[in-house]
């Protein structure tokens, strides 16, 4: 296990870096197949570390410590729970600059996005140390004179949690902090090309004081080896993934045989819909935002623009000339707006949707080919795009928006349920019959009206249809780690 320079002369406290995984609170620097992994920053190729790379054997101790700790974490009180949650946020934010920098190293999106990963990890933390003290129950009356029924909610148990690339603090944050608050224990396995902001989460927690097997990190290339031992395994129950809706299928068939729960956050096809009484100013830095966070690669990102035809005109001349200010370059420099792609075969996926896009009649306003550094590609902008192109159906994953004309509300209400995720959505309009309507019929979990921003602790995020089920944040988070169990009660005359 090495960490580089590249990565600790950067940090304020290295001891942050780990290239370790941490299982029943002892950090393993060695896999018993002798193999590790390298994790590099995607903005120059240089090595930060190497992470030995861990599979069946690893998670297999990992269930085992976090089914071993898990009745002892249950058996605490809410408010000691809460308080070690608490703790951890407070740790968090105390060293948000460095996990940012961990964080833009390893994945490349820009510092003060990276910052502003941390601080919303770190919310849903602090949101579910609240929320550990509040679940409560309920009575109910009997159906006879004779019986009293209560109902009460109890940990799900050992929890196996799968979280991508694009958001390596706070996906994992936002199912740690709900499992962990319920009093279940988890056996986390981070994307392979952006374990350290995980490990760094872990470590935190190691000197936050959390008991030994509560939380565990599983490092390691073979994705599919540690995710059959998670859904496999009877000793977890329940698998908590986010990523694509393809992995999702796979670990729902191999969670079927155990009857394993499941909360699934997948792919999303947002759409975003700019009205004619839009707001203009308001809806070009809504799909600013919404667009190219991350460089456009999140779930929630819009990734069809649809523009009425009477502002079609101008709203596309002004995205175009806000888009034109966006920075691109390396996250930890100033003023950066769009790092790196992930990986070359990310740059892949966006050249292949233009070339069909192009072939189709579509107009490249802007941008259109990758920088020929790294894997940067520039802000682009396309107009006359139509439903058949495959960037219509398929997410997109880079910094590129594609404008779609439309008439009526209804022709674009068709049109953007016509997918078959249902993750986020996102229109621009004054009208209060318009907003009601539309908002009603969007067929998604979460929709953004006047606003490209929709990421809070405190809301239910989630999708519909092949964008998943569960929810995470909000009152209604916690429910996913949790089982209903209702006693009966028979009583007699005193
Ligand atoms: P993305 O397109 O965001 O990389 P993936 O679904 O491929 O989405 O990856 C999300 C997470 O799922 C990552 O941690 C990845 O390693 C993991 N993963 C990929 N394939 C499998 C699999 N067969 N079983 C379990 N986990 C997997």
């Amino acid at each position: 296990m090495t960490l580089t320079p590249v990565l600790t002369d950067k940090l304020a406290e290295p001891r942050l870096a780990v290239a370790g995984g941490f299982i029943n609170g002892k950090w393993s620097s060695v896999s018993s197949r002798g193999k590790v992994f390298r994790v590099s920053n995607p903005a120059t190729g240089e090595v930060l570390a190497q992470i030995p790379d861990l599979a069946t054997h690893a998670t297999r101790e990992a269930i085992d410590a976090a089914h071993a700790a898990q009745p002892g974490w249950a058996a605490l009180s809410a408010k000691e729970r809460a308080d070690l949650l608490k703790k951890l946020n407070r740790l968090m934010v105390e060293h948000a600059d460095d996990l940012a920098t961990i964080l833009t190293l390893e994945m490349g999106k820009p510092f003060k996005e990276a910052r502003g990963e941390i601080l919303y990890g770190a919310s849903f933390i602090e949101w579910f140390a609240e929320e550990a003290r509040r679940v409560y129950g309920d009575t109910i009356p009997g159906h006879t004179a004779n019986t009293r029924i209560t109902v009460i909610k109890q940990p799900v148990g050992v929890v196996g949690v799968i979280t991508p690339w694009n958001f390596p603090n706070a996906m994992l944050a936002r199912k740690l902090a709900p499992a962990l608050a319920a009093g279940c224990t988890v056996v986390a396995k981070p994307a392979s090309e952006t374990p350290l902001s995980a490990l760094a989460i872990a470590r935190l927690m190691e000197w936050a004081g959390f008991p030994p097997g509560v939380f565990n990190v599983v490092p390691g290339t073979d994705a599919a080896a540690i995710g059959e031992e998670l859904c496999a395994n009877p000793k977890v129950r329940k698998i908590s993934f986010t990523g694509s809706t393809n992995v999702g299928r796979v670990l729902m068939r191999q969670c079927a045989d155990g009857i394993k729960r499941m909360s699934m956050e997948l792919g999303g096809n947002a759409p975003f819909i700019v009205f004619d009484d839009a707001d203009l100013e308001a809806a070009v830095d809504g799909a600013i935002a919404s667009k190219f966070r991350n460089a456009g690669q999140t779930c929630v990102c819009a990734n069809r623009v649809y523009v009425q035809a009477g502002i079609h005109d101008a709203f596309v001349a002004r995205l175009k000339e806000k888009m034109a200010q966006l920075k691109v370059g390396n996250g930890m420099e100033e003023g950066v707006d769009i790092g790196p792609l992930i990986t070359g075969k990310a740059v892949d996926k966006v050249e292949d949707l233009l070339a069909d896009a192009r072939e189709q009649g579509a107009s490249i306003e802007m941008g259109g080919a990758p920088t020929g550094e790294m894997t940067f590609y520039p802000p682009t902008l396309l107009t006359g795009a139509t439903r058949t192109m495959r960037l219509a159906r398929e997410e997109i994953f880079g910094p590129v928006a594609p404008v779609f004309k439309f008439e009526t509300a209804q022709e674009v209400i068709e049109l953007a349920n016509a997918t078959e995720f249902g993750l986020a959505a996102y229109f621009f309009a004054k009208d209060i019959s318009r907003v009601t309507r539309v908002a009603e019929a969007l067929q998604y979990g979460i929709v953004g009206i006047n606003t490209g921003l929709i990421s809070t602790e405190v809301a239910p995020f989630g999708g519909v249809k092949q964008s998943g089920f569960g929810r995470e944040g909000s009152k209604y988070g916690i429910e996913d780690y949790l089982d209903i169990k209702y006693l009966c009660l028979a009583v007699d005359e005193v």
